[in-house]
Order: C-alpha cells, then structure tokens, then sequence
C-alpha cells in the first residue's frame, strides 16, 4: 500500500517540528508539506531544514487548502480558531485531520464534532500512548477495586507550570470515577493543607508537586490496609506526543468518517 502522506500545520511550532521529525522516521508515512500562518519568517524555507532534518525540496506555504488537497492526513497542533477552521475546511475537502491543539471552548469542540460527520477526525487532548493507556488500566482497576482502596493521584511538573492539578491528573481522576460509577466532582478532594480532618471514604485525592524541568509525571495510587497498586506514567519530552499523533494519523487513513479519540485508536474504543 502507498504511504500515508501527512501535511503539517503549525510546522515551524515546538509540535509542528516534532511531528516533522516523527513522520520523517516512521515506516508507511512521508510528509506531503507544511504550513505556517501568513507572514511567518519560515514561509518559502526548506520545510525539513528549517525543522533541523535535511533538506526536503518543499517549500513551506501558507495555503491551507493545498496541504488538504496533497494529504491523506493533516496533522495540527496549533491553536484553537485555526483548529476549527481546519475541521471544517477537512469535512468539506474528506482529508482526515488530527486534531491536537488544546484550551478549545465547548462550542467550538462542538464544530469540530460536527466536521467529524463528514470525514475522519481524531480528537485528543492528549496524543500520548502510555498516558491513554494510563488512562484506561485507572478506569479498570478503579472498576475492579471497592472504596476500601483510596484513590490518590499525584503529579509532578516543571517549575514553570501555572496550573494544578495538570489536566491529565483530572483526566484521570475522572476515569477513576468513571471506573468506580461515582460522580468525580461530588468526591474529589483538592489542596489538603493544615487540620483537614480524616480522608473521606470514596474520595479521590490530588496532590500537584512542582520542580526544575520535569516533564510531566502522573501516579494513581490505589490504598488499602496493607496493601497498595500505584500505576505510573513518566514523560520525557514531547516527541512522546508527535509519535502518538502520527500512530493516529496512520491509524486515520480508511477510515469512516466520525470523531474519534486516542482511546478508539489504541484499540478501547467502547470501553
Ligand atoms: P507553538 O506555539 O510552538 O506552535 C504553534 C504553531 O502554529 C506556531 O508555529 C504558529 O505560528 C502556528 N500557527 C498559528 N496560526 C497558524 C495558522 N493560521 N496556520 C498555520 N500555522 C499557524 O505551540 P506548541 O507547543 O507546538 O503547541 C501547539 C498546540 O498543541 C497547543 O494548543 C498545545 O497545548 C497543544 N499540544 C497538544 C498536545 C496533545 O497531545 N494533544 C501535546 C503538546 C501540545
């Protein structure tokens, strides 16, 4: 079978060159070109070399409707308003799209459910395999485990981070819950600190650590008398993502049309 070939958005962004340097390196998939917005400095370089890979002989362009027309896929990780557009500009062209771009309003992620009636779309937040997969062992256990078991998800990040719990400890929190049939929100317990009282039985506790560069690390612990399961997941940079991306890419093409999650791509579609 030909090689599935993927168009970049955003190609000069962190993610975008990350992608580039995925695609370059995976069996079964050739980059069909990249865009940058109009007016970026990169636009009419080399797309490999201003992505540190070698020259590719194609130009970076700024015509979204050509990257759709020489794609099976396109892959984006730019930001929310051009996300949308590229759905609606991939249900109108039947090119695939994976969307990976974050901080997207629930209207607008509704567009992007609607583009997905027209042609494949995969739709995460988070494009990392081991994270899904986290994600789904949590939802198991949880399932698995009654409330004698204590359920703490703890993080750690990167000094820089402004924001706690991260959204992938929520995530999982949330298919802890899921997992345990309770409402997340009616049993979290959140920034513990000075006389608490005694942890609620049911409850799912967070705890959000920062420091120096670290990527991004998430546990979910699983505590009973004597015993305790703790599932881990640690990240080292982001071509984590890129490599999760383009598994969904190559995954996209054949497809029916629909929305469809990095779950549903690792096989948990139903579940
Ligand atoms: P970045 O700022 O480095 O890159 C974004 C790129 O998009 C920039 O080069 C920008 O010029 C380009 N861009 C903006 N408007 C454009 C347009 N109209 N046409 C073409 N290109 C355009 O950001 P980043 O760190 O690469 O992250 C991008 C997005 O991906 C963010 O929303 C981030 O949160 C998200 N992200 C998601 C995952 C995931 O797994 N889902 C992982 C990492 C990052």
């Amino acid at each position: 079978m030909n090689d599935v070939r993927m168009g970049v958005l955003g190609c000069a962004g962190r993610m975008g060159r990350a992608l580039l340097h995925e695609i370059s390196g995976t069996e079964g998939a050739t980059i069909a070109g990249g865009i940058e917005r109009s007016g970026h400095e990169t636009i009419g370089q080399d797309l490999g070399a201003q992505a540190g890979l070698g020259g590719l002989d194609i130009a970076v362009g700024d015509d979204l409707r050509a990257l759709m027309a020489a794609s099976d896929v396109v892959l984006d990780f730019t930001a929310p308003m051009v996300t949308v557009a590229a759905a609606a500009l991939a249900a109108e062209t039947g090119t695939a799209l994976i969307a990976g771009t974050t901080g997207i309003e629930a209207e607008d992620e509704a567009r992007i459910t609607a583009a997905g009636e027209k042609t494949v779309i995969v739709r995460a937040a988070n494009f990392c395999v081991g994270v899904n997969l986290l994600q789904q062992l949590t939802r198991q256990v949880a399932a698995v485990l009654d409330p004698d078991f204590d359920i703490e998800v703890v993080e750690i990040h990167h000094r820089h981070k402004v924001d706690a719990p991260s959204g992938t400890a929520l995530a999982l929190g949330i298919a802890a819950a899921e997992g345990r049939g309770v409402v997340h929100d009616e049993v979290t317990e959140r920034g513990r600190d000075g006389i608490t009282g005694a942890r609620a039985r049911g409850a799912i506790g967070y705890a959000s650590l920062r420091g120096g560069n670290v990527a991004g690390e998430h546990s979910v612990i699983f505590a009973a008398d004597n015993e305790r399961i703790e599932l881990t997941h640690k990240a080292g940079d982001r071509s984590i993502f890129a490599r999760g991306g383009v598994r969904a890419a190559l995954w996209a093409r054949g497809r029916a049309p629909g929305r469809y999650s990095m779950l549903d791509v690792l096989g948990f579609g139903d579940t």
